[in-house]
């Protein structure tokens, strides 16, 4: 079965741009050009992929993807026309799973949505297997523990409101404790790009992390920099 992909663009000649080339590329399209009839469509057809533009008219595309993150865990490809808007997009508040600042090719595009896509089936089988009796324990570190059959992570048995995002990109640490990270096999791993994306998407995932798991956030002790290589979870 083709994967949905929902397009929200005001802008009618890249909306049709859009449409045209993940339709060339074997996707079922949807198209609209405003945040209510995105979140309309969104509860009907359930999208796989959502990608939606940051300036719409009326509700803007923050508040569109807002609305989304709290129904549902469909992966949402922002698109921004300024830079420093990014810090906002992937941020907690708002909780885009990507971005691509315009004007930006078809063809980055076109890898990012593949991209975007393999990395859901991806996570699905991993839910698949984390909640087949073969399961492992969950995994525990000190006071923090993962429950990978649950997606749920705890600190000192308080159960933590993490994104989905945050939920791998702690996992994906906690299976490899102890190494040195880099930034580019982070968002390779954890985001599934095949090429070098921007590292600061992983630099903010670790700022909303260490906020919910470290003591004291400023001093982190679970997820230490190391300077000039990356990150190393110590458990
Ligand atoms: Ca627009």
């Amino acid at each position: 079965m083709a994967d949905k992909i929902l397009i929200v663009e005001d802008e009618l000649s890249l909306q049709e741009t859009l449409s045209y080339n993940l339709k060339k590329q074997g996707y079922e399209v949807e198209a609209v050009g405003d945040g209510l009839a995105a979140l309309d469509n969104a509860r009907q057809a359930h999208p796989d992929l959502v990608i939606l533009d940051l300036m719409l008219p009326g509700m803007d595309g923050f508040e569109v993807c807002r609305i989304l993150r709290q129904e549902m865990t469909t992966p949402v490809l922002m698109l921004t026309a300024r830079d420093d808007e990014i810090d906002r997009v992937v941020g907690l508040e708002v909780g885009a799973d990507d971005y691509m600042t315009k004007p930006f090719s078809m063809r980055e595009l076109m890898a990012r949505v593949k991209a975007m896509l393999r990395r859901v089936r991806l996570v699905r089988e991993e839910i698949n297997l984390a909640a087949s009796p073969a399961a492992g324990p969950a995994l525990s570190f000190g006071d923090l523990v993962i429950d990978v059959t649950r997606r749920e992570v705890r600190v000192s048995d308080h159960v933590l409101a993490l994104k989905p995002k945050e939920f791998e990109l702690l996992h994906f640490f906690a299976q490899h404790r102890g190494q040195v990270l880099t930034r580019e096999f982070i968002l390779e791993r954890v985001w599934g790009w095949e090429y070098i994306g921007d590292s600061r998407t992983v630099d903010v995932h670790v700022r909303w992390l260490r906020e919910k798991i470290e003591p004291n956030p400023g001093h982190p002790e679970r997820i230490v920099t190391v300077r000039g290589a990356g990150y190393r979870f110590e458990g």
